[in-house]
C-alpha cells in the first residue's frame, strides 16, 4: 500500500497559512506534524492527525518530544 501526496503551490496551508499545501489542506511541515501527532490548531489539521492515528502513524518510534 502506498500513498501519493500531491502539492498545490498556490493553495495555502490550513494550519500555518504557508503557500504550498497538499490535497489534505496542509503544507509538508504541518502534514508531518499531524502524522507525528503534534498538537494541531485547525479543524483540517486535527482531521489529518486523527486519520494518521487510525493508520498507526502517530505511534512514537523514539524519543521525539521537544
Ligand atoms: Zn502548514
Amino acid at each position: 500500500m502506498s500513498h501519493v501526496i500531491r502539492f498545490d503551490l498556490e493553495k495555502r496551508c490550513a494550519e500555518c497559512n504557508t503557500k504550498g499545501a497538499a490535497e489534505n489542506g496542509l503544507c509538508l511541515e504541518c502534514s508531518t506534524n499531524a502524522m507525528f501527532d503534534m498538537p494541531m490548531k485547525s479543524a483540517i489539521g486535527k482531521a489529518v492527525a486523527e486519520r494518521a492515528r487510525k493508520l498507526g502513524l502517530g505511534r512514537p518510534k523514539s524519543k521525539r518530544q521537544p
